[in-house]
């Protein structure tokens, strides 16, 4: 649940700051005739809020990782929530979606790649 939560947030966190920055340009361009000093306080403050941000986000997709790291330990898909869960020399591959994701819990595609014809330089290890 808390990761479900953690993947949509991760998803729309970039264009929330976006809107946010854009937000405050669109601002700050109306202070520069009305009100000067709040334009420049508004630049200020974007310039010195921008390491907090991504901070945040930077956190939010640590522990996101680390949810999902565990979720697939557990042989749960964080995509789906169903499996199997299927583990390569690259990334690990849920068999119900298709999605795959690498070690650290980076989620690699969205589409379902071709299952009839595997590369024949991959050694498949099918964990439990
Ligand atoms: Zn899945």
């Amino acid at each position: 649940m808390i990761l479900r939560i953690l993947r949509s947030v991760n998803r729309a966190y970039p264009f929330l700051v976006l809107g946010g920055y854009m937000v405050a340009f669109a601002l700050a361009f109306i202070c520069v005739f009305t009100f000067p000093l709040g334009a420049l306080v508004l630049i200020i403050g974007s310039v010195l809020s921008l390491a907090f941000v991504v901070f945040f986000g930077e956190t939010l997709s640590g522990i996101e990782g680390i949810l999902t790291r565990r979720a697939l330990k557990r042989n749960r898909c964080p995509a789906c929530r169903m499996g199997p869960i299927q583990k390569n020399v690259a990334a690990y591959q849920c068999l119900g979606c298709g999605v795959r994701f690498e070690f650290d819990g980076t989620q690699l595609s969205q589409e379902a790649p071709d299952m009839e014809t595997p590369d024949a330089n991959t050694k498949l290890i099918v964990v439990e």
